[in-house]
């Protein structure tokens, strides 16, 4: 059938009727919790800016020194002549903080996981991914073309038996470290045994874990005391925790050099501004010399989980600062998160297909920069809203 107009606005119509219908809402405030979107003051539970250095002033600062020593745009790829000092240093931190021996860094994680998946496997081969698992991991084993097995979420005795039936082919292990819907964590040394004892690709994505977890907010995969060997292709963003734009994959000298001749979201895409490098190493020197900020994260997420569950709200098994609650279908998740709106708090409802059918949610996500009493009032006013 011709996607013509008519069919476009009848798909969209069933969209907005079936509660599924999503618009971007427009802010006029930095990241922080208290912004102004759709020019209403809210006090929002939504940012991935978990630390919140997404608006702090040496970030900003080193932006600003960096853009006006490098200007703006990067002008080409990084093999071309877009690759300055500012990303070389980044790249040698990264590597540093992660205890792998080089990085390769990515405009965004979409394109980072789509270059590397796309880079190492291809038809004939097979992607085993989580349930769960991030969009960008599912569109990157569909884009390389190899075969996608997906096993039930954290389901490890499950991805075994689907190992066995291909223990021949060329093999990768796909998965969210921190599950970006849910919350919760991957099994990593699991993941690491299973890949070690079927000769499988092991790749995590830490989106959610790096800068949060792990000791100096190494990541999931640092706090799990995973090994270059054990894991090796580490990815993470720089748009999260981080509190800027970007991504980057750590690994072997080898696995990096190898992705710089492969990776094509990497080889056919312009660099990464220089300012937004220069801003990435501000923020990770306030990750790795201010702890407090991961104390402080984590003295929220235990307040908020103690007073939910008096409460009797219905959550998922996270210890992370992703805290969603289920809501069962999507009417009900945008009708509390509308009610929620009307008394000033925001909380984006997560419908499919982010998320399986009848798992919609709120998803609630903490930062180091609210407060005690910010906490109190989600949860008085979701109690009112529920
Ligand atoms: C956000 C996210 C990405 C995409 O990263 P961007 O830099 O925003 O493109 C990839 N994987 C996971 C798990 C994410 O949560």
């Amino acid at each position: 059938m011709k996607r013509d107009k008519a069919l476009i606005k009848r798909w969209l119509d069933k969209r907005k009727q079936a509660s599924l219908y999503r618009r971007a809402k427009v802010s006029s405030t930095p990241q922080q919790p208290k912004m102004v979107i759709d020019g209403t003051e809210v006090l929002s539970f939504c940012s991935n800016d978990y630390l919140g250095l997404a608006n702090h002033p040496k970030v900003i600062d080193a932006f600003t020194e960096a853009s006006h020593r490098y200007g703006v745009g990067s002008g080409a790829s990084h093999l071309v002549n877009g690759h300055s000092v500012e990303h070389e240093l980044l790249e040698q931190e990264l590597a540093e903080m992660t205890g792998r021996e080089s990085v390769l860094l990515f405009s965004t994680g979409y394109m980072a996981n789509i270059g590397v998946v796309s880079a190492l496997m291809g038809r004939g081969d097979v992607v085993f991914q989580d349930r769960l698992n991030h969009a960008s991991l599912i569109d990157a084993s569909l884009l390389s073309g190899a075969k996608l097995v997906r096993y039930p979420h954290n389901d490890m005795m499950s991805l075994e038996d689907k190992l066995t039936a291909h223990a021949k082919e060329n093999t990768m292990l796909l998965v969210d470290g921190v599950f970006s819907m849910d919350g919760d964590v991957a099994d990593i040394s699991a993941l690491a045994k299973l890949s070690q004892k079927y000769q499988a690709w092991l790749m995590v994505d830490d989106a959610h874990g790096f800068g949060v977890l792990g000791k100096h907010g190494a990541g999931l995969v640092q706090a799990s005391g995973a090994s270059e060997a054990d894991v090796p292709l580490l990815m993470a963003t720089l748009g999260k925790a981080v509190g800027v734009s970007g991504a980057f994959v750590a690994g072997s000298a080898e696995i990096i050099d190898y992705l710089k001749q492969t990776a094509r979201t990497w080889i056919y895409s312009t660099a990464m501004p220089s300012a937004l490098a220069a801003a990435s190493r501000a923020s990770l020197k306030l990750i790795q010399q201010e702890p407090w900020r991961r104390d402080k994260l984590f003295e929220l997420i235990a307040q908020f989980k103690e007073g939910a569950s008096q409460r009797g709200f219905n959550l998922l098994p996270s210890d992370t600062a992703i805290q969603p609650v289920l809501q069962g279908d999507s009417k009900q998740a945008i009708k509390v998160s509308e009610r929620l709106l009307q008394r000033g708090i925001m909380v984006t409802a997560i419908r499919p297909p982010t998320v399986p059918k009848g798992t919609d949610r709120l998803r609630i996500t903490l930062s180091t920069l609210h407060e005690k009493k910010d906490i109190d009032i989600l949860l008085n006013s979701l109690e009112a809203c529920l």
